[in-house]
């Protein structure tokens, strides 16, 4: 037979999808593992929310809608985000996407040439080097290291840039380091951003879930130069812990958004009609619970964080958002645990798996080549077992 699409072929699994399959298949095997692998909360969908749709289904709202989603839906996207972070974006501007990833996939269609150069500063998360690389697009790694708080810093991202960068993608609050940028940060990536001339796919996903108080700034809000170079990513799947519904939106330029919604439209048709009236639910309904959720959070990160310090041989910064927390393992780096001699964080997350009965991310498909990736979105009951493990599982 003849061979498949060299693009395609060289489309990595997962990393973060193969460590939960693994998991999971151990799980239904009756096998007593604790995951902290997939990035999505534990909690259900608010009732009000689930309401929606269902409400939807009962009066036969199941037919399609326009390819970049209902005027409704749209038109709340703007509302939420002019009162949450006073943006000012009409329906035109925006695309409803089938989940937030289908909405990166779409604006990097829109937006990139084959040979286009992308910067994209590790730790990234996993799916952004793939669709980079799906586009025919050339990504260019710049590693934030830990000590800088996993922030690209300035003279590193302007050394970057060539006549061939087309877009920066910048992930804030970060998964997989839980990181964010402050307003100052932004302002100068932001000029250097206007001054050469380069797209940004600001993803802000998870823009509700921050902590200690402080101030997210949503990137498209520090001027109108960039906001005509921005793509906004966001969706409803993390902060209304809605990620099976499968929608997201972008925020754009109206060039782009057309050129994203007619790409969606000959390619997923539309998202799917009950989600967006669930998502519609959400994003006008009371947004009480998500503070909610989101003290949970900052209550369980407090806790991981001040029980990974507390064990030999690891440790963390302390993420600022998100929920997710990366363990540096450079003092196991040589040591024996368990038989195995562990020289990467592969090696680690496989016998902490089979030996610990702990799920975790190495951090390989980061580009964090010395950590392994906890994601804090389970039960604090979880959390503590899983520490539990860890610190057993080191003292051997
Ligand atoms: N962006 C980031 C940074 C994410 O972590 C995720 C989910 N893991 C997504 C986008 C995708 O979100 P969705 O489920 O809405 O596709």
């Amino acid at each position: 037979m003849k061979k498949l699409s060299q693009t395609a072929l060289a489309v990595q699994a997962s990393t973060t999808m193969a460590i939960d399959s693994l998991y999971k298949q151990m799980k239904a095997d009756g096998v007593d593992v604790v995951g902290f692998g997939a990035g999505e909360p534990d909690f259900a969908t608010p009732d009000e929310i689930k309401a929606a749709g269902i409400s939807a289904i009962e009066h036969n709202q199941t037919k399609y809608t326009p390819a970049h989603g209902t005027l409704e839906l749209r038109k709340a996207v703007c509302s939420r985000l002019k009162a949450d972070y006073g943006l000012d974006y009409i329906p035109g501007q925006v695309v409803i996407g089938s989940g937030a990833k289908h909405v990166v996939y779409t604006a990097l269609r829109a937006i990139l040439n084959p040979g286009d150069e992308v910067i994209l500063p590790a730790p990234y998360w996993v799916s952004y080097l793939e669709l980079i690389k799906v586009m025919g697009g050339i990504p260019v790694v710049l590693s934030a290291e830990e000590e800088e708080g996993f922030k690209l810093p300035i003279e590193r991202l302007a050394a970057a840039i060539t006549p061939k960068t087309k877009a920066l993608i910048l992930n804030n609050p970060s998964n997989p380091t839980g990181m964010i940028y402050s307003g100052e940060e932004l302002q100068s990536i932001a000029d250097l951003c206007v001054e050469h001339d380069i797209y940004v796919v600001a993803d802000e996903i998870y823009c509700g879930l921050v902590y200690d108080g402080l101030r997210f700034v949503s990137f498209a809000s520090l001027g109108e130069e960039i906001k005509k170079r921005t793509i906004l990513v966001n969706g409803v799947s993390k902060s209304y812990a809605m990620t099976g519904w499968r929608i997201g939106y972008a925020c754009s330029g109206l060039e782009i958004a057309g050129v994203m919604a007619n790409y969606i439209s000959h390619s997923a048709g539309s998202p799917s009609t009950i989600s967006q009236m669930a998502a519609l639910a959400a994003l006008t309904g009371p947004q009480e619970k998500i503070e909610t959720m989101r003290q949970a959070f900052e209550e369980r990160r407090n806790y991981i964080v001040e029980r990974i310090n507390a064990i030999k041989g690891v440790s963390c910064i302390k993420p600022e958002g998100a929920f997710y927390v990366m363990m540096n393992l450079k003092k196991l780096f040589g040591t024996t645990l368990y038989g195995v001699t562990i020289e990467t964080a592969d090696d680690f997350a496989d016998v902490f798996l089979k030996k610990g009965l702990v799920a975790v991310v190495p951090g390989s498909g980061f580009g964090a080549p010395d950590f392994v990736r906890w994601s804090y979105a389970c039960s604090m009951e979880n959390i503590k077992e899983g520490m539990d493990r860890l610190e057993k599982f080191l003292v051997e």
